[in-house]
């Protein structure tokens, strides 16, 4: 996740591509890079930092040419370092690329290119596409086929731009799962994964789909299937977006806009590649015990870890608060701790890992921020890649952890013999199913969720509850309410309502269920029997349920119908309900919802 931008122009273009830059900087910026066709060769520059400190150093500005791409990072593979940074030379330096998201079977297409003698100077995956387009290029000499021809040979999820000098009035860009948009103008065109790169120039754009290609030059473009190489006839939008709608996305808040964004970064997280999903695994079987530890959303993000490696595995992983990991857990060199932070700097974590890593125990982490401490703590990192989350309340980050953790609880069913390789692929298949599915509900049934929320916004107390995996789900729920809206939400597992908490249910009191999937027979009857338990005490109750469930619907004060989905998607499903219920809420109680009171995206201090 971070930001490409591609112009060509019958100008000069470096000063235009360097606003562009400047404007997409918020969707990452480790490092950032210009290539721009000289009339005679590609020029590159590139280096660490923001966008104002990399100008200082490489000047952009001088960069002569009317064609160019760039490229701010957030990096997945590889270190922040200059070599890493995009845009990325084929080993012959005759084609040129930028790319965001990840190429999932990388290394083994790097493999085949380094026997081949390709060199390569990054550790990106991102540089198998450079050189993987010469490969090409070297058979069919033909620049548009061996663009095609590299990319149908790389999976995984990507926007990509060219440029190459066999071609150089052509900047060519394809996308899978990663955005990519054109914006069109008299003698100037852009390509860029988002609006904001060029909302300032012009707002007429041409909207990419998934395995589309497009080839653009100073006063004219062409959108193909990658599949086939057929033209496709685009309708020009006009965007009526200020700039501050175009940074969120055209969203009123960037929480709203990270909900959205949720499909996309469920799909990246199935990008990442099964070899580093594997060595996490391995641990949990290595070891004769393992812990799941994050604080805040990321403890409930472990929490529902303990629950999937239970389903998967067999196995028994619990999940502890980081704070409170030091003090509770006698560490040693016999266990294996997973951690999770956004940020990759949670003072509190840190301290449980350095209580781990002292005891001799084996560490990995699941982390948003390359070269993060924490990244460089544990001895194995996931970085999740879901480019930088700016609401303080995580979703879209908190999200990809869950179905990084899903995979890897899948792993260690296999590796445990608990599953086959074909059925945790089949389950692994289904996670697509749920981007898909969750794209549907946001867009679809948003207007409803914002309806209950202002039906419900007299509402000061809540009780959110779940069994099973559907009590982490509710924990987290009931935390992102109080985060946005400042109003008392207590998480709780619905058995434990009897055993004390309903001694508060009286006709004021509103509960939110989180019903599981009917199928779930046990699961499905014992929350409806704490649903009763607040309806004999006039308790308001509101639940997600499915189409079908008429007789519980007619128990429920109101009701948030979920789409007929595997049972096993539910409760993902319903958490990203909830998200959108929060985000309502708090919109009606007219709250500085990306930025909550008291908070901070970063918690560094204990
Ligand atoms: N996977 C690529 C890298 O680590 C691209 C990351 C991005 O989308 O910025 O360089």
């Amino acid at each position: 996740m971070c930001g490409i931008s591609a112009i060509a122009s019958h100008k000069p273009v470096a000063s235009l591509l360097l606003k562009s830059l400047q404007n997409l900087e918020y969707r990452g910026y480790d490092s950032c890079g210009m290539a721009i066709f000289d009339d005679k060769e590609i020029m590159l520059r590139k280096n660490i930092g923001n966008v104002n400190e990399v100008n200082s150093i490489e000047r952009f500005e001088e960069m002569q040419g009317q064609l160019g791409i760039a490229h701010t990072r957030w990096a997945t593979h590889g270190g922040v370092t200059p070599e890493n940074s995009h845009p990325h030379f084929s080993s012959d330096q005759k084609f040129v690329i930028v790319h965001n998201g990840i190429f999932s079977n990388f290394q083994a297409v790097k493999a085949g290119l380094e026997a081949k003698g390709h060199q390569f100077r990054s550790q990106t995956d991102s540089e198998v596409c450079a050189n993987l387009i010469q490969d090409e290029y070297s058979i069919c000499q033909d620049v548009e086929t061996a663009f095609c021809n590299a990319l149908m040979k790389l999976d995984g999820s990507y926007a990509v731009a060219m440029l190459t000098s066999y071609q150089p009035n052509t900047i060519f860009a394809v996308k899978k799962d990663s955005p990519l948009v054109l914006g069109v103008n008299d003698g100037v065109n852009f390509v860029s994964s988002d609006m904001n790169a060029f909302i300032s120039e012009t707002r007429d754009a041409v909207l990419i789909n998934d395995l589309e290609y497009v080839l653009v030059n100073n006063d004219n473009f062409q959108v193909k299937k990658l599949l086939d190489r057929e033209t496709i006839t685009k309708q020009i939008i006009h965007v009526q977006w200020d700039k501050e709608t175009a940074q969120k996305g055209g969203f009123s808040h960037y929480m709203l806009k990270e909900i959205f964004d949720q499909p996309q970064t469920a799909r990246q997280t199935l990008h990442i590649p099964a070899e580093e999903i594997d060595t996490i695994a391995r641990k949990f079987v290595d070891k004769p015990q393992s812990f799941c530890v994050g604080v805040g959303t990321t403890y409930y993000v472990a929490m529902i870890g303990t629950y999937l490696f239970s389903k998967f595995a067999d196995l028994y992983v619990p999940s502890i608060s980081a704070d409170e990991f030091p003090t509770l857990v006698p560490v040693n060199a016999n266990q294996h701790v997973l951690f999770f932070s956004q940020s990759g700097e949670t003072y509190d974590t840190r301290m449980a890992i350095r209580a781990a890593t002292t005891a001799g125990a084996a560490t990995s982490g699941v982390v948003n921020v390359v070269g993060s401490s924490i990244s460089q703590e544990v001895d194995d990192c996931i970085f999740q890649g879901s480019g930088p989350e700016i609401c303080v309340v995580s979703t879209k980050a908190a999200l990809s952890q869950i179905l990084i953790l899903w995979q890897i609880a899948l792993r260690v069913g296999v590796l445990r013999k608990r599953l086959t390789e074909e059925q945790a692929e089949a389950h692994r298949q289904q996670l697509f199913e749920f981007s898909r599915l969750i794209e549907k509900v946001i867009n679809e049934e948003s207007g409803f969720i914002r309806d209950l929320a202002k039906n419900t916004s007299h509402v000061r107390n809540w009780l959110f509850m779940g069994r099973g995996i559907y009590y982490p789900i509710a924990m987290e729920s009931a935390l992102k309410m109080k985060e946005v809206t400042y109003l008392h939400a207590e998480g709780l597992p619905a058995g434990f309502l009897k055993h004390g908490t309903l001694a508060m249910v009286d006709e004021n009191m509103y509960s939110l269920f989180f019903l599981p999937n009917r199928q779930d027979t046990d699961l499905f009857h014992t929350t409806l029997m704490a649903i009763e338990e607040v309806k004999a005490r006039r308790g308001k109750v509101i639940a997600f349920c499915t189409q079908d469930d008429e007789e519980v619907q007619n128990m429920l004060d109101h009701y948030f119908v979920i789409p007929d989905t595997d049972p096993e998607l539910t409760p993902l499903v319903e958490m990203v309900m909830a998200q959108l219920f929060s985000y309502y809420s708090a919109l009606n109680l007219g709250l500085n919802i990306d930025k909550p009171r008291n908070l901070a995206k970063s918690v560094t201090v204990g």
